[in-house]
């Protein structure tokens, strides 16, 4: 039996290809497929749950359909926090808190988005306390759907402006931290997203070797990792 995990797909209508991509490795998932795991950052942005979700119709439509046959959890990323744990009962997912750990095969194995991890982005860090206030999504959601989105628009083209300028080592995750969160949570595996930055690496920590697997995002090809005993398999493909 296989497990699936994947993250960063960014779905936004203004990328048909990736959702096509999506809805059809949804419909057509082997029989082996044990659960489906989307670790955060499954939706380009998200503003309540009277978002349209503009285009993604079928998208939430065949996962409702698929969670009929298999278990899909989500988790939120720092696009699509403020998809709320009704929205994903509705849908057929089930809601994961950041971080979840879990047992697989027999490893221990620490779920997160990731930004978590990026310590050394002091501002972004701050901002994320803020933005996953209840106090400060209350006040959000008292906005008008228009004022929401464009709000998020905003928030989306003033990340982007910034990343350009910030440190590459500042963004990445800080290696104490994720030594520290291996050891809190006494796992084996760490598997994130939101770095996009794909790869798995090999941490030595308290005499155990232990792995942190990087999911990559969907922007030119997909990121598909899947678990199953003794194997780890990363399939990648064209999205163009
Ligand atoms: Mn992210």
């Amino acid at each position: 039996m296989t497990t699936i995990f994947i993250s960063d797909l960014h779905l936004d209508k203004d990328r048909p290809k990736v959702i096509r991509y999506f809805v059809d490795f949804l419909n057509n998932l082997e029989s082996d497929i044990e659960s489906l795991y989307i670790l955060g950052d499954f939706v380009e942005y998200w503003v309540g749950d009277d978002d349209p979700g503009d285009g993604l119709e079928e998208v939430f439509s065949s996962i409702k359909k698929k969670s009929n046959d298999i278990p899909i959890y989500f988790m939120h990323g720092n696009r699509d926090f403020m998809i709320s744990e009704k929205f994903c009962n509705h849908h057929g997912m089930k809601f994961l808190t950041d971080p979840t750990k879990i047992k697989l095969h027999g490893k221990k194995i620490l779920l997160m988005h990731g930004d978590t991890l990026c310590i050394d982005d002091i501002e972004y860090q701050k901002f994320r306390t803020m933005v996953r206030s209840p106090l400060w999504q209350n006040e959000m959601l008292k906005k008008s759907l228009e004022e929401r989105i464009n709000l998020a628009k905003m928030l989306r083209a003033k990340s982007l402006s910034e990343t350009g300028a910030k440190d590459e080592v500042i963004m990445d995750v800080n290696n104490d931290e994720v030594i520290s969160q291996l050891k809190k949570y006494n796992v084996d595996m760490i598997i994130h997203g939101h770095t996009h930055r794909p790869n798995i690496h090999k941490i030595i920590s308290e005499n155990k070797e232990c792995k942190r697997i990087v999911l990559g995002d969907w922007y030119d090809k997909s990121f598909i990792l899947r678990i199953s005993d003794g194997e780890i398999i990363i399939d990648k493909s064209n999205l163009s």
